[in-house]
């Protein structure tokens, strides 16, 4: 089995969207599995990613989430490194005393020079000095900033022009004025929260980033507000209009050279102005990467949180499902697949936790019990707000994860009949030391399926017919329920300390391969 190629054995998430188990979370508290649909993302940290420089979010936005150092290949989206050269500049005696620099050597200060310190007075008054200049060079297709025709710059980071588009004042307009309206939305509702519930809240939210926070405090106090100019439109609208730029005269005549036009990924990379000449390339700034923290929607634990910094790659929370659901990878089946002829398929087990498991294999998913059922319906009913402090703050942050669960049913797919094992089997816990012992193999009762045992790994052996009708060349998907046991660690009740053992289950969709062509 390849590592790039997509899994053939699919965890059911209780949403019910069928993924791999690498893409998959488990949330200790709920404990379910969760999937990207089922978490909120936050953003934890803006970065970039080639200088690793970490970057505050209200300075991201100033920035427009690039980085102010870093640019990219306008031709091929490669890093552009700047490069040095040394540029001869040649002084004129006459020239030299007002062009000349302090850092500059004084070698070609002239002998007709009223100041002559410098005892390269000698030499001919025409000395060739150097200069250290930059220009950006792509080291991978050879693309530099001076085939945009940038002028080399004398310092490595922080010159380089920007390139203006034509409709930046446009732009720029617009995001002014959208913001004045989204601020006097906002002010418009606080205004009419306040007088809807006088002083519920002591405390005024402070996330909030659009200034109303300061006139809160304001008003708190006894000072008069300072009032915020009302948003007025001062846009015009755009108009369509049917006169457009006549095309060149030799787009007829000159023979097109693919070469100067550019690719789709390159206009795309400069969305601005979306050049179609390679001449007018123009590098790009850097976009910051974030690191993502990821909250259970159901009951805003965190999932995934990584370390702050960018250079780490560690996280201080990460509940994957890989570390904690039993993992299934499929072997082989033992003979071709034809449909309504009897096969065994070869699955691997392993137990990524510090408790040992018991699985047991359900041809059917067990019917959703009374219980789960009445919270699922329970959730359904009352949006999951937000944790308690926000509620009495009275302050609903209109934040993602107030979505309430929406169950899938699983489409069932199977497509197969599995006889169903004899008994359940044990998976033993993770223990890494051992894997380094010599292993000896205990003659221990083993069920008839099991194939071999080692540590926490077991191979079975599971019998299943692909079903009768099916035609050539279709995949057969088997389909069970995984029944496992799971010791958590954590408790949502804090009298209990111990760690409670639950049996889960979930559902699993193996893709076993296609079936053969008949041979008629
Ligand atoms: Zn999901
Ligand atoms: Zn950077
Ligand atoms: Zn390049
Ligand atoms: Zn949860």
């Amino acid at each position: 089995m390849s590592f790039m190629q997509p899994s053939p054995v699919k965890y059911a998430c209780s949403c019910g969207i069928l993924n791999p188990i690498n893409k998959l979370f488990f949330c200790r508290h709920c404990p379910k599995l969760r999937c990207g649909y089922c978490v909120t993302h936050e953003i934890e940290s803006h970065f970039c990613s080639n200088c690793l420089e970490n970057i505050p979010s209200t300075e991201a936005r100033h920035k427009k989430n690039c980085c102010a150092n870093c640019f990219d290949c306008p031709c091929c989206q490669h890093t552009l490194s700047a490069r040095a050269t040394t540029v001869p500049v040649v002084r004129k005696s006459e020239e030299s005393k007002d062009a000349k620099k302090p850092e500059d050597e004084s070698g070609d200060s002239p002998a007709a020079a009223s100041t002559p310190p410098t005892p390269a007075s000698s030499k001919p008054s025409a000395v060739p000095t150097t200069k250290k200049m930059y220009y950006l060079s792509c080291l991978s297709c050879r693309w530099t900033s001076r085939d945009a025709g940038i002028p080399d710059q004398g310092v490595a980071t922080g010159t380089w022009p920007d390139n203006e588009c034509l409709y930046q004042a446009r732009f720029n307009s617009l995001v002014e004025y959208f913001q004045a309206v989204v601020l006097q939305e906002k002010q418009e509702k606080m205004e009419f929260m306040r007088r809807k519930t006088p002083k519920q809240h002591k405390f005024p939210s402070l996330t909030d980033r659009t200034g109303l926070t300061v006139s809160l405090i304001r008003r708190q106090m006894g000072w008069n507000d300072k009032t915020i100019p009302k948003a007025k439109a001062v846009i015009t609208p755009a108009e369509a209009t049917a006169e457009v730029e006549e095309l060149p005269a030799d787009i007829f005549t000159e023979p097109l050279n693919l070469r100067n036009v550019t690719t789709i990924a390159q206009r795309h990379s400069q969305p601005a102005d979306q050049p179609t000449a390679v001449s007018s390339l123009y590098p790009q700034r850097r976009t910051l990467w974030i690191k993502r923290s990821l909250r259970c929607r159901q009951c805003e634990h965190n999932l995934i949180k990584p370390e702050y910094h960018p250079t780490s790659i560690k996280y201080r929370i990460q509940l994957f499902a890989s570390c904690h659901v039993p993992e299934v990878v499929m072997v082989r089946c033992e003979q071709s697949l034809a449909s309504g002829k009897s096969n065994a398929i070869l699955l691997k087990f392993t137990n990524p936790t510090m408790y040992d498991m018991t699985i047991r294999l359900l041809t059917t998913a067990p019917t959703e019990d009374a219980e789960p059922a009445a919270e699922g319906s329970r959730i359904k009913e009352e949006p999951v707000s937000s944790s308690p402090h926000l509620r009495a703050a009275g302050i609903t942050l209109s934040r993602q994860n107030s979505t309430r669960e929406v169950k899938r049913e699983v489409t069932d797919v199977s497509n197969a009949e599995i006889v169903p094992l004899e008994s359940e089997f044990v998976l033993s816990q993770r223990d890494d030391s051992k894997e380094f012992d010599e292993y000896v193999q205990l003659p221990t009762e083993e069920p008839k399926f099991i194939v071999w045992r080692k540590g926490n790994k077991v191979l079975i052996r599971l019998q299943f017919t692909p079903a009768e009708e099916l035609p050539a060349n279709t995949d057969v998907v088997l389909g069970f329920a995984m029944q496992y046991t799971y010791v958590n660690t954590v408790t949502n009740a804090p009298e209990k300390k111990e760690p409670t053992t639950h049996a889960l289950y979930s559902r699993v969709f193996i893709n076993a391969g296609a079936t053969e062509q008949k041979a008629n």
